[in-house]
């Protein structure tokens, strides 16, 4: 198979980053360790933003609101060409006390990114009360579908898929990658892109330098409504209630510092399925559809690392988007392919190449 680029890494990162290419009339091959788009990509909750907006480095404001202006358009051309409709919804999000409301209204009028409303709980959603904060522009996507439906965009595009497929090594010789080793034997390209998630730094290998990119768990819990209990997202603190158009709710999530265990458990159930209870008592009679936990890619401040290696001219990263890497995803592929081809950035792009730590 021959191909321009060999991309290590079948999440959001790796499939918008193939889909960029390939419209460019590229030759793409994505390397999957398992199957495509079961991981962190897979496991999230889809909101479109960073949950307390006020609270990340102007970094990542720009990289989330990039990404979160592109989504509408995104999803609605991937549903059009696959059939697959990733439901890219505007739904909002509600944000209940404690807050600063004061930072908020700050950073909102700073920023002009989202609106920052103070507001009545109760007029948004009948189940919250009390003073909250309303964040209208918020958008939600369904990732499972976002994923299916990017794959497929991918392939009808030409782009090659390889599952079960691990990368073990990055062969480099002159300052050039020459050969990746992998357990399907060798994959050779013209440039390569690792885009394995919390696994990056471990297929970078030595070539990872001082890359902090490490795991860390998030669970979450689905639950099934007839009709959907909330209108808008809902968030309090760390926890956050997603309603789904069709009565889906789910509920997350941890920040766990526990390396590559995936493993769900019943603490975590019991304490996220509590504190949701007291904002929608009737969580208390609904059964648990299902239980699952994923591994962000974490970076310090939340900060991806996007572009080329410093040392290897071949060599290309997106990866380590922590807790927002679905809603950095089209911007972040942007991003990269600009640096590929040598085109204008939307805006200053070097702090992204800091994590490099060279
Ligand atoms: C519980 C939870 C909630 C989240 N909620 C949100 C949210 O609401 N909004 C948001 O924007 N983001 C959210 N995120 C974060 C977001 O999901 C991640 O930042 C994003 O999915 C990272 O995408 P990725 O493609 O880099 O990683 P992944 O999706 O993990 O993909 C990496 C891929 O690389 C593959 N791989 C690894 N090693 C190898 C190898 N050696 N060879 C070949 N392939 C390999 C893996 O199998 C995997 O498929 C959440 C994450 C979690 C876990």
């Amino acid at each position: 198979m021959n191909s321009d680029f060999l991309i290590i890494g079948g999440g959001v990162a790796g499939l918008s980053t193939a889909q960029r290419l390939l419209q460019q009339g590229a030759l793409v091959t994505i390397l999957e360790r398992g199957e495509i788009g079961q991981e962190a990509s897979w496991a999230g909750g889809g909101i479109l933003s960073p949950l307390c907006p006020w609270n990340y480095p102007d970094e990542v404001t720009r990289l989330t609101t990039r990404g979160a202006g592109l989504f509408s358009a995104w999803a609605e051309k991937l549903h059009t060409a696959t059939g697959i409709n990733p439901e890219y919804k505007q739904s909002g999000m509600l944000v209940l006390p404690p807050f600063d409301a004061q930072t908020a209204a700050h950073w909102s009028a700073a920023h002009n990114a989202y609106s920052v409303h103070q507001v009545h709980a109760t007029d948004y959603n009948p189940h919250t009360q009390g003073d909250a904060l309303y964040l209208p522009e918020v958008a939600q996507i369904r990732n499972p579908r976002l994923l299916r439906a990017l794959r497929q965009h991918v392939e009808s595009l030409g782009g090659h898929i390889t599952e079960h497929c691990a990368v073990s090594n990055i062969v480099v010789e002159n300052g050039r990658v020459q050969t990746l080793i992998t357990s399907n034997g060798k994959f050779n390209a013209q440039d390569y892109i690792v885009t394995a998630g919390a696994w990056s730094k471990e297929v970078l290998g030595r070539h990872a330098l001082r890359l902090d990119i490490k795991p860390i768990r998030g669970q979450m819990l689905l639950f099934k409504f007839d009709v959907s209990p909330l209108r808008n997202i809902v968030l309090q603190e760390d926890l956050y209630l997603i309603p789904r158009r069709d009565g889906h709710l789910l509920i997350g999530s941890t920040l766990e510092d526990v390396g590559f265990d995936q493993r769900t458990t019943s603490e975590v159930r019991d304490m996220l399925w509590q504190r949701a209870q007291k904002i929608l008592p009737s969580l208390r009679d609904m059964p648990l559809v299902q239980h699952w936990a994923g591994l962000r890619p974490a970076s310090p401040h939340n900060i991806p690392t996007i572009g080329r290696h410093p040392q290897l001219d071949n060599l290309y990263l997106n990866s380590g988007h922590f807790r927002y890497g679905v809603t950095m995803a089209p911007a972040s592929a942007e991003i990269l392919l600009n640096e590929i081809t040598g085109r204008q950035q939307p805006f200053d792009v070097t702090p992204y190449q800091a994590g490099w730590g060279a």
